[in-house]
């Protein structure tokens, strides 16, 4: 079965971008361009991985990302946040927080699906070209 990625971000081209990277790669994307409707996508699919952007108007990435923790059934779910910050600091504030990761926008459509799949369980991910799986 493979796996289902949601995808919060409140940028438009952003969020059509990740999907269709996902997508063409065979994973699941669900999406949600604010915060309140991604939570509550999470807790209707139980998806595999979130993909959270930092910066939305409404919750923000920490919030949602907290909001998931206080959650029994979603807190497992593994959280990436996705942010155009570059100031030095900010990498260190998001794993602080209980981000799995960070990837630094813009998104670079080659490197992106290899840096998402990273953080799917083992038996979610596709063998990507070039790759071990
Ligand atoms: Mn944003």
């Amino acid at each position: 079965m493979t796996a289902r990625v949601l995808v919060i971000e409140d940028h438009p081209p952003s969020l059509d971008l990740v999907r269709y990277l996902l997508v063409a790669t065979g994973y699941e994307a669900l999406v949600a361009e604010d915060g309140l409707s991604g939570l509550a996508l999470a807790e209707a699919e139980s998806p595999d991985l979130v993909i959270c952007d930092i910066q939305m108007p409404g919750l923000d990435g920490y919030q949602v990302l907290a909001r998931l923790r206080a959650n029994p059934r979603l807190a497992s779910i593994p959280v990436v946040a996705v942010t155009a910050f570059s100031m030095v600091g900010d990498r260190r504030r998001i794993l602080e927080a209980g981000f799995e990761g960070y990837i630094p926008k813009p998104i670079i459509p080659e490197a992106f699906v290899a840096q998402v799949t990273a953080y799917l369980p083992p038996e979610r991910r596709i063998a990507l070209p070039g790759t071990n799986g």
